[in-house]
């Protein structure tokens, strides 16, 4: 029987989760381990300076009052019972498409799950006035699941999957987009005349790119991003020698190329 591992970062009550793990019931034995409450972008916090709590809710589902990265540990070391086939984090509330993955605790609760070596997905749906329908995508899901169960990635590859609001016109495999950040703070003060800051994501202002995750799901096309953990800019290697030739040779600081010691 395989072992599938469901966290989200919406938290463990959300009708988001309870699609994504209702779907993935059939390809094996499915474990919610959840935050307790609401930890949207938490981005791929460790909590490491306090206690961690694990409750059970029901036979299969588990909040820890943590992160969806605590939540994958806490899962792996504790409850799952031996090592998943599967790690998949959503169904979030919302997409988490181009630069904002960085943000995203969906995200890094399948980034985590990668990073510890197990087949990994995270799943969004298009934020949408009125009633959620995760169904469409909590099938969508599952079935990618099967086919990741079935052909894994590279190690240390992870799917990035975001669903479009009804109708779905098809499905692109995509980049990340590049988000210009506008972000905005708010400062106001308290009753007491203590200021306070509220951050808002002011303006949605997207380089167009025909290949990216957010077009796709503009489009209405369901968006599958592979994303590797190695944030290294490979194309920058070169530049940043020199760079750093020049700058530390100049303070006479030892400097060694690529394999060497200094
Ligand atoms: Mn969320």
């Amino acid at each position: 029987m395989r072992r599938i591992l469901v966290t989200n970062d919406d938290g463990f009550f959300s009708p988001g989760i309870q699609a994504l793990a209702s779907a993935l019931d059939p390809l094996g034995e499915v474990t919610i381990v959840a935050p307790e409450r609401e930890a949207s972008a938490v981005g791929h916090a460790l909590t490491l300076r306090r206690p961690l709590r694990i409750e059970q809710i029901s036979e299969r589902v588990h909040s820890v009052d943590g992160t969806p990265t605590d939540c994958v540990n806490i899962a792996l070391a504790e409850v799952l019972g031996g090592k998943p086939d599967l790690i998949v984090s959503g169904i979030n509330k919302g997409w988490n498409v181009g630069d904002d993955v960085t943000y995203s605790g969906t995200v890094a609760g399948a980034l985590e799950g990668a990073l510890l070596g197990y087949p990994a997905i995270a799943v969004s749906l298009q934020f949408h006035r009125g009633e959620w329908d995760f169904g469409p995508a909590a099938s969508i899901a599952a079935r990618l699941a099967a086919g990741l169960l079935d052909q894994p990635l590279l190690p240390r590859t992870f799917l990035n999957v975001n669903v479009p609001k009804a109708p779905i016109r098809g499905v692109r495999v995509t980049v990340q987009a590049k988000r210009n950040h506008i972000t905005q703070v708010d400062k106001r003060l308290d009753p007491r005349g203590r200021p306070y800051f509220w951050i808002e994501e002011a303006m949605d202002e997207w380089e167009p790119h025909d290949r990216s995750d957010r077009q796709a799901v503009a489009d209405g096309y369901v968006s599958i991003t592979p994303i590797h953990p190695d944030m290294t800019d490979h194309r920058a290697l070169g530049q940043v020698e020199s760079l750093t030739e020049t700058a530390l040779r100049a303070e006479g600081a030892p400097f060694a190329k690529a394999g060497g010691t200094s």
